[in-house]
């Protein structure tokens, strides 16, 4: 086995080597150097790909072979077996893990120790760093290429490769029809499929044989070589090349492969405006949105959205259907018209809101008047307290003791007066603006922002709406529990508090226990009377509802 050695021979077609000797060349070197040294081949591999990355079938082979009969390997140079690091990475593991003896290259000389595994990982290191420097120096001839003006690689489209002059130049056969295609497209109303079809019809295929696709048909639409300039690695140069567009008809198409991807784009993620409103009435679980494309044949095409039941819950088969956007939106705002205050009903509340208003910040007013000189009593006390002690009348016991209480008195009046006057304030503004909010629901429900909708509609209904038989519903509405009703005496200021703190409080804002509710029914008792004057006193005196 010390002795049983497996010939590796390497050449491709790659640029890098070109200045190696050919596979033939290699072999009669090797085999007479094996005779020289008095080396038994065992095997011949011989391989005809690069080396730049892994996945050489017989390389592998050939470390196959060694990891389960184990030999040695003799090869032309180190670069002949690896120019990539996980390959070289390997040899080197075969060496550690003692499969593989040794190597043997006729020009550069190896010894199988920690030394010689260093070299060699050094050897096949500059391999990689020859690719690595090779395909920057192409990189660097291409950049050079472009800057030149001359276009790096294949012709697009409508051009052809002159290999004499090695320039590019129109193809007068498919000139005609690129242009043909971006003048469809720049119109507005084709889709890429439709530029594809065109050009199918003209004839215009891959290589391969086979209709552009739309990802090709996206890259001829948005390549600036048909106006003159050259797009590489993600910069513009100007060209040497005949513009066969102008810059204008480009522009165009720019503009309408925006628009349209835009669309796309959005129609497909942006969540739809009555999503996370409704459940679903037969089995509980969210009602989700979707977009539909309808194409005609007479090629009009239509928009929907659809809101259906996600059916997600285990075990259920959800009989319910869809509902189109715009029946849901009806049936929202005929919903939420329900819950619209009448002009003179708000202006008659603000009336009286006003009012209350004004009453409480008098009584508060006096109470923190009150307050206030108390306060100042109570300073001078404190005062006069500390000149006694320090004029030691008072004994340091009696005055500590005066002085803990004096602090404390004057500490809750202080606290009590700064409550008072922001609690006059404290409801005020909500109602005002509950007042504000119920006039305009007419006003929201007449227009189309569905956002708007359905922020009023989790207001008043909180996350309790739903869909069934394509309807939206609130959930059936429950009697009102005896000890919501406020009493008869009761004040704009209460009521309200107690209908908002009950609301913030269960955390549920069923429609049957807030004060969105006491609007309905006051609306339909009073349609029921004919009457309007007396809508007043249905905040004030709830038991009559
Ligand atoms: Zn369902």
């Amino acid at each position: 086995m010390q002795n049983k050695f497996y010939l590796y021979t390497r050449k491709s077609t790659d640029v890098e080597d070109k200045q190696v000797l050919s596979i033939e060349a290699q072999l009669v070197e090797l085999r007479e150097y094996a005779k020289r040294e008095n080396l038994d081949i065992s095997a011949e591999y011989i391989e005809k790909k690069s080396a730049k990355s892994p996945g050489r079938p017989i390389f592998g082979k050939m470390l196959a072979d060694i990891e389960q009969n184990g030999g040695n390997i003799l090869a032309w140079h180190p670069d002949r077996l690896a120019r990539n690091s996980i390959d070289g990475g390997q040899i080197i593991y075969l060496l550690d893990s003692s499969r593989l003896t040794t190597l043997k290259f006729p020009s550069f000389w190896f010894e199988s120790t920690s030394q010689g595994k260093f070299m060699l990982s050094i050897a096949f290191g500059q391999s990689k760093y020859y690719v690595d420097n090779l395909a920057e120096n192409t990189k660097r001839g291409l950049r050079q290429k472009v800057r030149r003006g001359e276009c790096p690689g294949r012709a697009p489209l409508g051009y052809i490769n002159d290999v004499r002059t090695k320039t590019i130049v129109v193809d007068k056969h498919h000139a005609p029809l690129v242009i043909k295609a971006l003048e469809l497209y720049a119109v507005g109303d084709k889709r890429l499929q439709d530029i594809a079809d065109f050009l199918a019809s003209k004839n215009v295929k891959t290589d391969g044989g086979l209709p552009l696709k739309k990802d090709q048909i996206a890259k001829i639409l948005t390549n600036p070589f048909y106006y003159g300039h050259i797009r590489y690695a993600g910069e513009v140069y100007e060209g040497k090349h005949t513009p066969i567009i102008s810059k204008k008809l480009f522009d165009d198409v720019q503009t309408v492969y925006e628009k349209r991807r835009h669309k796309r784009t959005t129609k497909h993620n942006e969540p739809k405006p009555l999503c996370g409103l409704l459940r679903c009435g037969s089995c509980n679980m969210m009602i989700t949105g979707e977009n539909q494309t309808k194409r005609q044949k007479n090629g009009n095409v239509h928009y929907y959205t659809y809101y259906h039941c996600t059916k997600k819950r285990k075990g259920i088969k959800c009989p319910e259907s869809h509902i189109r956007q715009e029946v849901l939106d009806e049936q929202l705002s005929s919903l939420l018209n329900e819950y619209a205050m009448p002009d003179s009903w708000a202006s008659t509340l603000n009336k009286m809101l006003a009012e209350d208003e004004q009453k409480e910040q008098n009584a508060s007013g006096v109470f923190v008047a009150n307050a206030q000189t108390k306060i100042v009593n109570l300073q001078s006390k404190l005062q006069r307290l500390l000149d006694g002690y320090l004029d030691q009348d008072i004994e340091r016991e009696v005055y500590v003791t005066n002085k803990a209480q004096l602090m404390s008195e004057k500490k809750s009046l202080e606290e009590q007066s700064s409550k008072l006057t922001l609690a006059s304030s404290a409801w005020v503004e909500p109602m005002r603006k509950w007042i504000e909010t119920a006039v305009s629901i007419c006003k929201t429900t007449a227009n189309d922002d569905l956002l708007a909708k359905k922020s009023l509609c989790l207001e008043i209904f909180g996350s309790n709406l739903l869909l069934k038989n394509k309807k939206a519903q609130p959930p059936a509405a429950q009697e009102i529990s005896p000890t919501f009703r406020g009493p008869e005496t009761s004040s704009l200021k209460t009521s309200f508090q107690e209908k908002v703190s009950l609301q913030t409080a269960t955390g549920s804002s069923h429609p049957s226990e807030n004060i969105w509710f006491l609007l309905r029914k006051t609306k339909e008792k009073i349609a029921r009377m004919g009457d309007n004057s007396e809508f007043c006193p249905f905040l004030v005196r709830v038991r009559g509802l």
